[in-house]
């Protein structure tokens, strides 16, 4: 694989996005991350004509999904509306179908049922590559180039300038830890391998994602990391990555997605709820749950005379 190609994929994202690429993605050297399930993704059916789009509300239109037969629809009959730059959330517990939702929208794999839409447009009638420019997807994974963190940050924008680079690479709370390095921004990713926590390695793919400026983002929250310093630098972040954005975050700590416009609980691949987080504390059992353990079950019950802190 050339670094050409590597830049031409712009940012992580399905196969189908840089289908040129996905042969060779073998032989690429992670220094980090998990490709497997890159590779498992089909190569899928792709419009050839760009559309134009009205705006970028994103529609949910009673979708169901099966990774395979075996296992069965992990999704079953969603619909959701995600309005123009809004803040919308998704909760659930762990295998309730967060992630698959995120990566449908992003056209890993087709729906089996249903359509998807953006701004107004089936996503299976918009090119890969006009997919691409509209939505950013901050994946889990977080994979790294085996190049310096410097081009790993320009993945998002090949043509940014090094200014730009740095700009974004500051926005995402990188600048302070690539500065621990000796080589600092030419580090390669391989030379700062272990030395990237989860949380760092995240905000390199922040930034990557700030430099891109596609209308869409698309964040599915890593595991959480209990460091506090990290998680402040991880809200500042994502706060410069969002802003003015359509925004669907899959959240792991309720912390960041309590200002959401819209919180969408799943459970076993179905809506069980939705609404703002006091609509949710007062109406849905699971969601109240998530957070008593998320503050703790003592801050709870202390709370209910000052339960402002829960909001
Ligand atoms: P969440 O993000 O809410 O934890 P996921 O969307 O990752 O949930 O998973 C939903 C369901 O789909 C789970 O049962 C999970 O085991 C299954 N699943 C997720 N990814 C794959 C995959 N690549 N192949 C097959 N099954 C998968
Ligand atoms: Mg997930």
């Amino acid at each position: 694989i050339t670094l050409a190609m590597i830049l031409s994929m712009s940012i992580i994202g399905p196969a189908s996005w840089f289908t040129v690429a996905v042969n060779d993605f073998k032989s690429i050297q992670y220094a980090i991350g998990d490709v497997n399930e890159i590779l498992d993704m089909p190569e899928l059916p792709e419009a050839e004509e760009p559309v134009k789009l009205r705006g970028y509300d994103i529609q949910i239109q009673d979708i169901s999904f099966a990774y395979n037969d075996k296992h069965g629809d992990v999704l079953q009959e969603i619909s959701l509306t995600i309005p123009q730059g809004s803040f919308t959330a998704l909760v659930g517990p762990s295998g309730s179908g967060k992630s698959t939702v995120a990566r449908l929208i992003a056209r890993f794999w087709d729906v089996s049922k249903g359509y998807i839409s953006i701004g107004g447009e089936d996503i299976r009638r918009i090119p890969f590559s006009q997919l691409s420019e509209a939505v950013s997807f901050v994946s889990q994974e977080n994979f790294l180039f085996n190049c310096s963190l410097m081009e790993n940050i320009r993945l998002g924008n090949p043509a940014a300038s090094d200014e730009e680079v740095f700009a974004a690479g500051k926005a995402a709370c990188c600048d302070e830890f690539i500065g621990r390095f000796e080589k600092g921004w030419n580090t390669t990713a391989g030379e700062a391998g272990g030395r990237l926590s989860g949380g760092e390695r995240q905000r390199i793919a922040i930034a990557r994602a700030i430099l891109k400026n596609a209308p869409i983002v698309i964040l599915d929250e890593a595991t959480a990391f209990t460091d506090p310093e990290n998680e402040a630098q991880l809200q500042a972040s994502i706060a410069a990555l969002t802003e003015g954005k359509t925004l669907l975050v899959i959240a792991h700590r309720l912390s960041t997605i309590k200002e959401a416009d819209n919180i969408i609980v799943l459970k076993d691949g179905r809506v069980e709820a939705q609404g703002k987080q006091q609509e949710l504390l007062n109406t849905c059992s699971l969601y109240k749950e998530m957070w008593k353990s998320h503050i703790g079950a003592k801050n709870w019950s202390a709370s209910s005379a000052g339960r402002e802190e829960l909001y």
